[in-house]
């Protein structure tokens, strides 16, 4: 009798049924409800609804988790950036190296100061690559908005050294970093000052729109506070310059208070999620390492993945959230035409459009739903 091999079924077990949300705002404030809700009842007593005491609590919070002497809350992180330009008189004729791959704010606000922004392209863990960011710096540069994208801590040792040679101000875009930490330095202290977001989706937010800003320059702090509130130092008779209405609510403040008891096991879930990404997923993507003395905070999670959209629509059609941060680098924006960048301009930013996909990360999933992730992913490649 001839041997006959034995058919092996290539049939393989089916993946089971489990959603995984990209976001989920309403389970992300489900366990804070009670909470949130008192906060809300102590602002609409006292009645300071703007620049109120929880403001001032929240701003002395930030100053000293970042290891600064001030922080300045105000309406938003993109009204950070651009108070922080104004204040240092950034504006017409001036250059600003920034990154190309990030949010629009970090561009738009040096724009919108009325300062030219220049891109410098990217490394493999998506951030501004050094290299690129001295070789963009010309005569009439007078700043560096280095963002820690994705909430990994930019390569600032060089590039503070870079601007310290070429006698530049660094200002941290830390928007999607609070908490992290850069060498056992916190990030919004790396630089003269730092912008933060409190956007719902960031780290930590309020419920709504509103920014703070870090830094340890005592007259920089006295201009920036003026400047967010009409010029005024106290009441309108002491007001010397023009300024803005870009204070912080205090109910974004008390909304922020109550999760600021939260942040540490918050950024420890996320970066516990990161590393069995790390750990399960090395074979099949590429994910942006992390520099060695640096701790991470995982605002999003991109991966650098072959066949992206297939893989997108994949993990889409398994109830699983994914999306892509950002599509079109901005210097190739519509908006941006005018400031004569092409295709090809930035090759390491642009070649990481077309392949980047973040995955679902933050505190409301479950270890159960991360592996199941991983699960859905090998699948993909498997087949
Ligand atoms: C979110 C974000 C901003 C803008 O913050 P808003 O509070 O939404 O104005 C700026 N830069 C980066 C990198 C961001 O992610």
């Amino acid at each position: 009798m001839p041997e006959v091999a034995p058919v092996v079924s290539k049939r393989r077990a089916a993946l089971k049924k489990l959603s995984v949300p990209f976001v989920d705002l309403g389970a992300r404030h489900a366990p804070l409800r009670a909470r949130l809700l008192e906060a809300v009842g102590r602002v609409l007593d006292h009645g300071q609804f703007i620049l109120g005491p929880e403001v001032a609590e929240l701003e002395e919070r930030w100053a000293r988790r970042c290891g600064v002497r001030h922080a300045i809350g105000v309406s938003s992180g993109t009204a950070a950036l651009s108070l922080i330009l104004k204040a240092l008189d950034i504006g017409a004729g001036d250059e600003v190296v920034t990154a190309p791959n990030s949010f629009i704010a970090s561009a738009s606000s040096v724009v919108l100061a009325g300062a030219t922004p220049r891109f410098a392209d990217v490394g493999d863990d998506f951030n501004m690559d050094p290299e690129s960011v001295q070789a963009c710096i010309r005569e009439n540069t007078r700043a560096i908005v280095v963002v820690h994208l994705t909430g990994r801590p930019a390569a600032m040792d060089e590039i503070n050294a870079i601007a310290n040679r070429r006698q530049v101000v660094v200002i941290e875009d830390a928007a999607q970093a609070m908490g992290a930490k850069s060498a056992g330095r916190p990030v919004g202290s790396l630089g003269l000052a730092g912008a933060f977001s409190l956007h719902p989706l960031k780290i930590i937010g309020g419920c709504g729109d509103a920014g703070m800003i870090t830094t340890d320059d005592d007259a920089l702090a006295d201009q920036l506070r003026r400047l967010r509130n009409h010029g005024f130092q106290n009441r309108q008779e002491d007001c010397t310059a023009w300024g803005y209405n870009e204070r912080m609510d205090t109910l974004q403040a008390a909304l922020a208070l109550v999760k600021w008891d939260h942040l540490d096991t918050w950024i420890q879930r996320r970066r516990d999620q990161a590393a069995i990404y790390r750990r399960r997923l090395v074979k099949f993507v590429r994910i942006p390492p992390d520099r060695p003395n640096d701790q991470a905070v995982y605002q999003t999670f991109p991966v650098l993945a072959d066949r992206r959209d297939s893989l997108a629509d994949f993990l889409r059609h398994h109830d699983i959230g994914c999306a892509v941060h950002y599509p079109v680098p901005i210097h190739l924006l519509e908006a941006a035409r005018e400031l004569g960048y092409r295709r090809g301009d930035l090759p390491e930013a642009e070649k990481q459009a077309t392949r980047t996909l973040s995955l679902p990360i933050h505190e409301g999933l479950t270890d159960e739903q991360i592996h199941h992730v991983c699960d859905v992913i090998e699948r993909f490649y498997d087949e």
